[in-house]
């Protein structure tokens, strides 16, 4: 018999996604941290609908003087403190470190990160789904075997500003976090919260 599949996970991205993506696509101080309408909110519901999240980010450069882990650390804890004070805890939170340059595998659009916290288990293609603003969040859904909904924050920074040579891939797309929680709530372990 094969493992069982992973159901109901949902990784989600975080800068232009659950906050607001600055101007030099950098949080770096607390007062860059900016929340998309209704986030929390929609989250939360998610999670009283049955689905569970894993954070994956590219934080170009982390670690290197331009972006020192301080810098980075106290907006990063702040977030995820204020979510899983309003009932949205994550079962990881995966970082990845590298620039574009480096075509890590670790790097979203590749899958490594991601596949590492499976380790060997697989996703179920009909519960699970990437969440992100990026073309490259399209991408790591395609590399995952999974569906992408993609959500397009007005007052965000466009993240495929930076990386305009990755062409689109196949996603569903949303101006706001209510609209996302109606598209999964059919699909979702509890039908009500
Ligand atoms: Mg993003």
């Amino acid at each position: 018999m094969s493992a069982p599949h992973v159901r109901h996970i949902l990784f989600l991205d975080r800068d232009g996604t659950i906050v607001r993506e600055p101007e030099d696509f950098r949080i770096d101080s607390l007062d860059k941290v900016e929340f998309l309408p209704q986030v929390a909110e929609s989250l939360a519901e998610l999670y009283r609908l049955g689905y569970r999240f894993v954070l994956v980010s590219n934080q170009d450069g982390l670690g290197t003087p331009e972006f020192p882990y301080f810098r980075f650390d106290r907006p990063h804890r702040f977030i995820l403190t204020y979510l899983e004070w309003r009932g949205v805890p994550f079962e990881a939170v995966l970082i990845d470190y590298h620039k574009p340059e480096d075509q890590h595998p670790d790097r979203k659009p590749n899958p490594g990160l991601v596949r590492r916290w499976l380790a060997g288990r697989e996703l179920d293609p009909s519960t699970c789904w990437v969440i992100g603003d990026r073309r490259t969040d399209a991408w790591l859904a395609y590399n995952l075997g999974i569906g992408s909904l993609t959500i397009r924050d007005p007052h965000s920074a466009d993240g495929d500003r930076r990386s305009p040579e990755v062409p689109p891939a196949a996603t569903v797309p949303f101006t706001d976090w209510p609209a996302i929680v109606e598209y999964l709530r059919p699909y979702a372990p509890h039908q009500s919260a």
